[in-house]
């Protein structure tokens, strides 16, 4: 029998490109002040056909800038997350579940997402301090676990993980996994765990660094695969490594998000691949079975709200598969 292994369709919305962070390696920030208007979003809902998923990734608190808050004060909103809320509630109104990256939040407003959030995600990247985020406050190791570990008491089914090449030590990425296992023993929460490979941007204080050899991004899923609750799906981003059968042959059994509509606007200069052909390359071996956002295990075991409930429900089969009649 093939061995399934696990995909969402998403539309990605990135919100906003200012974020409080400076991070070494990224090609995101743009710090322009701009945020997308609530008719953009829509609009880009509208031209989703066949994804279940409503991706919203952006800058971490972009209003402390003085320019996001003024617009945020124009439009009637006393904070991001409100607006976000809002960008939320209108994906699911287009009959997509929303699955949103905000970066560092307050557990009152993790728990406010949660309401309107299939799941949700933060990277941990890394447990330790690295010179790469030296300009990045929200990329501290103890806040980012705080906030994975108050998403767990709110029982949020989430997506973290850890990246791999930016300056870290093997040692560093083990021990990052062991804190993310400990996290996913105590809570339950972790539906997924992501090894991602550091990707060089051009324009950035890291453009001429390496990225990762394959050899160790097979080493983090083995160790991934042997500290975590076996609930936890480990996923690798098949837009980013070269040949994902030796990833599975190591345990990794989801390849995230692909979408129909937008960009990997993270790591624009790598399209999503064809799913038919990543099936190809997999010579019978692995089956590539459509999930939501919220991983199937956690659909069956109804970690969500009622906002969510009529999409979850129309959109899943018996197994918490996404229901392909
Ligand atoms: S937190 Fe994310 S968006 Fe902000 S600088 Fe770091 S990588 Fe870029």
């Amino acid at each position: 029998m093939p061995v399934i292994v696990t995909y969402s369709r998403n539309v990605f919305i990135p919100l906003t490109r200012t974020c409080r962070n400076s991070c070494h390696y990224c090609g995101f920030r743009k710090n322009d002040g701009r945020v997308m208007e609530s008719d953009e979003v829509s609009d880009l809902l509208k031209k989703v056909k066949n994804s279940t998923e409503a991706l919203f990734t952006f800058g971490e608190r972009p209003d402390e800038f003085k320019e996001v808050k003024e617009w945020l004060r124009e439009r009637g909103y006393g904070s991001f997350v409100e607006y976000v809320y809002d960008m939320n509630l209108l994906a699911i109104e287009n009959g997509l579940l929303p699955h949103t990256n905000a970066g560092v939040l307050e557990r009152e407003e993790l728990k406010m997402l949660k309401e309107v959030n299939a799941s949700m995600g933060l990277m941990l990247e890394q447990a330790v301090e690295l010179e790469c985020h030296s300009e990045s406050p929200g990329k501290k190791p103890e806040v980012r676990i705080r906030t994975i570990k108050d998403a767990g008491k709110l029982r949020i089914p989430f997506t973290t993980g850890i990246l791999i090449g930016i300056g870290e030590s093997r040692e560093d990425r083990y021990y990052s996994l062991e804190v993310i296992a400990d996290m996913a023993d105590n809570y339950g929460h972790v539906q997924e765990v992501i090894i991602q490979n550091f990707s060089p941007k051009e324009g950035t204080e890291m453009e001429s660094w390496k990225e990762p050899e394959l050899s160790e991004m097979i080493d983090a899923v083995r160790y991934a695969r042997k500290v975590m609750p076996e609930r936890v799906a480990i996923q690798v981003p098949p837009n980013l490594v070269s040949d994902l059968s030796p990833l599975l042959d190591s345990g990794a059994r989801d390849i995230g998000g692909i979408s129909e509509v937008t960009p990997d606007y993270i790591n624009p200069e790598h399209p999503w691949p064809d799913l038919k052909k990543i099936e190809r390359s997999l010579n019978g071996r692995y089956v590539l079975r459509e999930r939501l956002p919220i991983h199937p295990l956690f659909v069956r075991e109804r970690w969500y709200g009622e906002k969510l409930a009529h999409l979850i429900e129309a959109y899943s089969d018996e197994e918490g598969y996404r229901c392909l009649k």
